[in-house]
């Protein structure tokens, strides 16, 4: 079976993880064939470039200001990725991107910079249109504040994934409305999550798979260090509640991922 891992932090282990590249490597022996790597800010980026380099065709980079690291100084970080998505694309020859993110809006647990995340949000939007490029997106008790800006902003050209979807059914049909896929992970796995009522109600074509590891591990291993080889475990519980094979969880996902960032 052939699975993709949607939204990884790879090229930034835990402690006491392996080596990133180990990481991959591990994961590429689970039948974790591809993997995602979120990039969060202008730091991410390095670390990010020289894992896809050295994975050509497995592994492949965001770019995006992470919402929790949006600050008073945001627009000149925002200038700064920019420039890099310009750069990297002359380099290349093509945009090395499959998608902008981590973006969004995170009021977990600072709504210090609301209005600079929502302005933030906006602008890497843009960027998306502008280079024809799915968004990754991360909401966090905000739906309804990123809801309202996604809604704006589509003119029918936005796609993207809700990156660790935790929204109610209601929301999940408003994400539908939009064209948005959801990404599952470990949570799924975990006791009174109410995330297996939504994957069964909303079509297997808008769902993906993914770790976020290093956090976020399927039981048993919840509370340890995530990696990308956990998610045919992620897989094989979706398939579980919706009572289809891992076989047809392995072959829709992924379809699914490949489609969306065009791999
Ligand atoms: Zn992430």
């Amino acid at each position: 079976m052939n699975w993709i891992d949607t939204h990884t932090h790879t090229y930034d282990p835990a402690e006491g993880q392996p080596k990133a590249q180990a990481l991959v490597e591990k994961a590429l022996e689970a039948g974790v064939y591809k993997q995602i790597l979120g990039g969060v800010d202008l730091h991410s980026v390095a670390p990010i470039m020289e894992l896809c380099r050295a994975f050509p065709g497995t592994v492949y980079p965001t770019i995006g200001l992470h919402p929790t690291e949006v600050r008073q100084d945001y627009m000149q970080a925002l200038d700064l990725l920019y420039r890099h998505l310009d750069a990297d694309a002359a380099q290349e020859g093509n945009t090395p991107y499959v998608a902008v993110g981590e973006i969004g809006i995170d009021l977990y647990q600072d709504k210090t910079f609301f209005h600079q995340q929502q302005d933030a949000f906006r602008t890497q939007l843009r960027w998306a249109k502008e280079r024809r490029l799915p968004v990754v997106l991360h909401v966090r008790n905000a739906f309804e504040e990123a809801w309202h800006i996604l809604k704006e902003e589509q003119d029918g050209s936005l796609r993207g994934v809700f990156h660790c979807y935790s929204g109610s059914v209601e929301q999940s049909a408003r994400v539908l409305d939009l064209g948005f896929l959801f990404g599952i992970g470990g949570v799924l796995t975990f006791k009174n999550a109410g995330l297996p009522e939504v994957v069964r109600n909303v079509p297997l074509d808008s769902l993906v798979l993914e770790t976020d590891a290093p956090w976020l591990s399927p039981v048993p291993f919840r509370g340890k260090p995530n990696d990308s080889s956990t998610i045919p475990i992620i897989g094989h519980k979706l398939a579980d509640i919706l009572g289809i094979t891992p076989q047809e969880a392995a072959r829709a996902t992924t379809a699914n991922a490949l489609r969306l960032f065009g791999l």
